[in-house]
C-alpha cells in the first residue's frame, strides 16, 4: 500500500485548483481519483484497481481524512484534504469561467434533472453536451457516446471503484478531458442529499454525519476504515 502514499498529492488545495484550471485551460487530459481508506482497501483486494491508481496517467488526491491522518502516521507531509466535492464545484466554476463542456454521467435521473437547473442559473457558460443517469445497463454505450462529444470536463457518478474503472477502460480514447469519479457530489451539489454542516467538517467528522444520516454505511465504514487503521499501524 505504501507506493499508492508515495504517489499521492500532498501539496494545498489551492496548488492543486490551479493544476486542473491550467490542465482545462490548456485541453490537457487528466484523471483525477478522490482516495479514501475505502480505495486504498480495494485496491489491495484488486489488482485492475492498484495498477490504476499507480498509472502515471492517475493523479490520486487525499479526499478522506483517514488518508490524511494515515499518510502523515507514516510521515508524509500531506497539506490537507482535497475533497471529491469542492473538486467539482471548482471544475464547475472554472468551466463556466472557460466557457468548457461538461458530460455529467451518474447518479438518479431525479439527480441529473436538477443538476441540469443548477448549471443553468449558477455555471450558465458551461456548455451541457449529455446527461444521463447512472442506471442504465448498457455503460459502455454511454461511454461511446462521450467519446463521441468528447468533452472537456467529465464527471462520472457511479461509486467507488465502478466510477474510476469506467474512466479508466477508456481514457485512452480520448485526447483531451477532465476525468472524475465525483461518488455522491452530484447528489449533494443538485440538493438531493445534504453535506455535512460545517461544524462536522471543520472538525474532520463528515465521516460521522454520513453514517448517522445513513445508518447502512457502517458496515462499510468497518470494512474499509476499521480494517485499514490496522492495515496502516502494521505498515508502521
Ligand atoms: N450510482 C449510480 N449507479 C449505480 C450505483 C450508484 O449512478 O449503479 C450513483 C448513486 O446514485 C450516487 C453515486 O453513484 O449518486 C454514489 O454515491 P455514494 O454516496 O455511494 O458515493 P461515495 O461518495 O460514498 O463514494
Amino acid at each position: 500500500m505504501k507506493e499508492l502514499f508515495d504517489k499521492m498529492y500532498i501539496n494545498t488545495s489551492s496548488s492543486f485548483y490551479e493544476k486542473v484550471f491550467a490542465n482545462l485551460s490548456n485541453n490537457q487530459k487528466m484523471f483525477i481519483v478522490t482516495a479514501n481508506p475505502e480505495t486504498f482497501m480495494k485496491a489491495e483486494e484488486n489488482v485492475e484497481l492498484k495498477k490504476m491508481l499507480l498509472d502515471k496517467d492517475t493523479t490520486v488526491v487525499p479526499d478522506g481524512i483517514g488518508i490524511v491522518k494515515a499518510a502523515r502516521i507514516l510521515g508524509y507531509s500531506v497539506k490537507e484534504r482535497i475533497t471529491g466535492i469542492d473538486l467539482t464545484l471548482k471544475l464547475l466554476e472554472y468551466g463556466s469561467e472557460l466557457k468548457k463542456t461538461i458530460y455529467l454521467f451518474g447518479a438518479k435521473q431525479e439527480v441529473i434533472d436538477d443538476m441540469k437547473r443548477v448549471l443553468k442559473d449558477k455555471y450558465p457558460n458551461i456548455k451541457l453536451v449529455g446527461a444521463k443517469n447512472g442506471y442504465e445497463k448498457d455503460k459502455d454505450k454511454i461511454f461511446q457516446d462521450i467519446i463521441k462529444k468528447s468533452p472537456d470536463i467529465i464527471l462520472v457518478a457511479l461509486g467507488i471503484p465502478k466510477q474510476e474503472e469506467i474512466i479508466y477502460k477508456y481514457f485512452n480514447q480520448f485526447k483531451k478531458g477532465i476525468f472524475i469519479g465525483v461518488g455522491g457530489s452530484l447528489d449533494v451539489i443538485s440538493g438531493h442529499k445534504k453535506r455535512a454542516p460545517q461544524v462536522f467538517i471543520r472538525l474532520n467528522l463528515e465521516w460521522l454525519y454520513r453514517i448517522l444520516k445513513e445508518p447502512s454505511r457502517l458496515k462499510r465504514f468497518y470494512n474499509s476504515n476499521v480494517k485499514f487503521l490496522f492495515h496502516i499501524k502494521k505498515l508502521k
